[in-house]
């Protein structure tokens, strides 16, 4: 073969892979999604039409519409092959829960059937003691059980029909992710529509939208069987850095690897089929770091795709040799993962209440939003911390790479101009969009499009950018609902404060745009005040200062989900109606299990890796240096030629007794743990435990510095970290 043939050969893609479809994306984009399309073809009119009215009006699913909608889906999935049916929920665990239910039955002649009614449809009861209730079904009701939330529409997985649903207990708490944040999603509707209307009555919706950028690792499967830390809490706890990290930037927005660019496009096509619709994929900023991310929409079925991503990529990385890791710090030295929250509102008429209007009115909207979304998440700021805080993603926050532990907004010079001028300028002042008017003394401008200020403040945990507020310190492997749920709420809550300071003011006989201003102003100047910071948030010096500003600088974890049962968070959940007391303090309990038990497995993996694996490896090499160091002696009589040998003994020796004592000390340290009853004290004592796991990972780092490569029994940080 010549070189012209080699050329050609490598433009003709000669085999295309089975999972790769014909056609273009449009072609099988949510084909496997039971969409409005589909609700068409195959529901009767009148099932159709009671449908629609319970998606787009709230109204409860009756079980005759139920019936005649489980008819049409049937035959659907059966078209499909499906042959099980699953309730597709969100306990308060990572990742989704499914319990598969063959569609047969006896058919009454000997043989069977298939059937899906409107019953297997709207509710399901599954054996639900298991899934963690806060003591909820404990103290009330053993059983749980699932209803369809038919905002989300039911997809196929394989062969089965998913259904997504709510999780709730026989009493009414929810036991779940989704119950709440459609509390949420309504409390923030009703109360956005109320303020809406200064400026446009014709409004009778507003939808949150979230647009979430997923990031991940990628490890080879074969490594991944090696490192026992990585398989039981899908982080390293031991490795010493590799020579080469992130250090060169090389690996930001790079050429993607052929063997990942597989993984992706795999991945996008199954997305697309259901209706997912991922758009972005780059390289991130550390080694073997990768991010996606779809276009954005309404956050309940944004997040549930989310979920369904997750799911799916654990899956397909599979196929192709590879393993996800989605927790938010699998490697020290390099960067951790988040999942940006990119959040905003928008009107039913399709205005966006975060961008700027088309005029002075559309303009005085945002702002008006744009302020009280601030003074919410300055209100709550502590609470909106403690809504992303979790065992895992206390590894990232604070730790110089990702947002500090002090939640604050990033504004942009633009807006904070426009803020700092409103507070100079007469309250009925128009705000007009640059450059539609010449300019004048006074005027109040903001640029119809933001170009360069959509900053790249990263350092920020939630910045504006542009049209939405990205909230950043939201965890990888997070269900986006608790950050979701706690925005909406604040937002909800303080948009019904603000919408009674107006009314006050119009009932003192302002205009609306003057009433609107003179209530937004104490708003503006408080904001300025405390939460908004534009400089760099990992400084020591914004420690203090936020800490004077009256932010919260709280950096433990289990200390930080108290702030769920503080007057003020629980005052702002009743009123919005998200949250009972006892939901929240049942979450609470939750959250410290969950917190002690994943500290707990992964001490425990230390300390078992630190006695079985890391102690017996460096005696191995210590006992062939001293077979060496023997030999020496007998030949020559004395140590001199055995320098070396004798300085990296007394390394080992060093090493190896302080892991063994420190890996001792965390051992008894779990024990007394275990013995504390009062589970918050127990959570606070294993923050403890959280802490010292780096000085056990030092001396053990150390002896992978000393060990000889061959007796080292765990694949290293270099090798983990560069897929070619
Ligand atoms: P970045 O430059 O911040 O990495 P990406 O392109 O990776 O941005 O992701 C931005 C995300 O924000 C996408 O999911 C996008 O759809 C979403 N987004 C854009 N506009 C809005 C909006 N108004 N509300 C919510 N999400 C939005
Ligand atoms: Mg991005």
């Amino acid at each position: 073969m010549d070189r012209s043939d080699l050329v050609k050969e490598s433009f003709v893609r000669k085999e295309v892979p089975a999972w790769i479809p014909a056609g273009k994306t449009s072609d099988y984009f949510g084909e496997l999604v039971f969409d409005r399309k589909k609700m068409c073809k195959y529901l009767d009119a009148e099932s159709l039409h009671a449908l629609l009215d319970c998606i787009e009006g709230g109204k409860p699913l009756d079980r005759k519409t139920a019936d005649g909608v489980a008819r049409g889906m049937k035959e659907w999935a059966m078209e499909h092959g499906v042959t099980h049916v699953t309730h597709w929920f969100q306990p308060l665990t990572e990742g989704t829960a499914e319990k598969h239910d063959s569609l047969i039955d006896y058919d009454g002649k000997g043989g069977v059937i298939e059937t899906f009614d409107g019953k297997m449809l709207a509710q399901q009861e599954p054996d639900a003691s298991s899934f963690p209730s806060g003591g909820i079904r404990a103290t009330f009701e053993a059983r749980g059980y699932t209803a369809w939330d038919p905002t989300s529409p039911v997809f196929i997985l394989d062969d089965t029909l998913c259904i997504p649903t709510v999780f709730i207990s026989y009493t009414g708490e929810a036991l779940d992710y989704k119950t709440p944040l459609k509390k949420a999603l309504k409390a923030v509707s009703d109360a956005a529509v109320a303020v809406c209307k200064y400026f446009d009555p014709s409004v009778t919706k507003v939808y949150s939208y979230l647009g979430w950028e997923q990031e991940y690792f990628l490890v080879d499967e074969g490594l991944y069987a090696a490192r026992t830390d990585l398989m039981i809490t899908g982080r390293t706890l031991f490795g010493h850095i590799s020579s080469k990290n992130q250090q060169l930037d090389d690996h930001y927005f790079a050429a993607i690897p052929p063997r990942v660019a597989a993984f992706m496009r795999d991945l996008e096509i199954t997305g697309h089929r259901l209706g997912i619709p991922i758009k972005t994929r780059h390289n991130e900023v550390a080694p073997n770091q990768f991010e996606l991310a779809p276009i954005y929409g309404e956050t309940n079925l944004s997040n549930d795709q989310n979920q369904l991503v997750m799911n799916l990529m654990n899956r397909i990385a599979r196929k192709h040799g590879f393993v996800v890791l989605l927790h938010e710090k699998p490697f020290d030295g390099v960067n951790g993962s988040g999942k940006h929250n990119n959040w905003s509102l928008g009107t039913d008429k399709g205005t966006l209440l975060l961008a700027p209007g088309k005029d002075a009115k559309g303009n005085l909207q945002f702002v008006t939003f744009f302020v009280n979304v601030l003074a919410a998440v300055q209100k709550h700021n502590a609470l909106l911390k403690a809504s992303i805080a979790s065992a895992t993603n206390a590894h990232r926050l604070g730790a110089n790479e990702a947002p500090p532990a002090i939640v604050s907004a990033f504004l942009g010079r633009t807006m904070t101009e426009v803020l700092h001028k409103l507070l100079e300028v007469p309250s009925d002042t128009p705000i007009e969009i640059a450059g539609k008017k010449s300019k004048s003394v006074g005027l109040v401008e903001i640029p119809e499009v933001f170009v360069d200020n959509t900053d790249r403040n990263r350092t920020s945990p939630f910045a504006f950018t542009g049209n939405r507020f990205e909230f950043r310190a939201v965890g990888s492997c997070a269900n986006c609902a608790g950050a979701m749920t706690t925005l909406n709420s604040a937002v909800a809550e303080q948009l019904i404060a603000f919408k009674a300071a107006v009314d006050q003011e119009l009932a003192a006989g302002k205009k609306t745009n003057e009433a609107v201003m003179d209530a937004l102003k104490p708003i503006i100047k408080s904001v300025l005040d405390v939460v908004c910071f534009d400089g760099n948030g990992y400084t020591e010096e914004w420690k203090e200062e936020a800490k004077r500003r009256g932010l919260d600088v709280e950096t433990n974890v289990p200390k930080m989900f108290c702030e769920f049962t503080k007057p003020a968070a629980v005052e702002m959940f009743t009123k919005t109606g998200v949250y009972t007391q006892k939901e929240l303090e049942a979450r609470n309990e939750v959250k410290w299990e969950t917190y002690i038990k994943k500290v707990q497995i992964e001490a425990r993996v230390m300390e078992r890796m630190a006695l079985n694996h890391i102690i017996p490896a460096a005696l191995e090499y210590k006992a062939k240096l001293l077979q060496e160091v023997t030999l020496a002696k007998g030949i020559y009589g004395n140590l001199d030629n055995c320098v070396t040998e004798m300085r990296i003994l007394d390394d080992i020796n060093k090493y190896v007794e302080e892991v063994r004592i420190k890996a001792t000390a965390m051992m008894e340290a779990g024990k007394a743990a275990n013995a504390i009853e009062d589970i918050y004290a127990c959570a606070l004592a294993y923050h403890d435990i959280a802490e010292s796991f780096y000085d056990l990972r030092k001396p053990i780092d150390k002896l992978e510095e000393v060990v000889d490569n061959k007796t080292w029994p765990l694949p290293k940080y270099r090798e983990l970290l560069f897929i070619s």
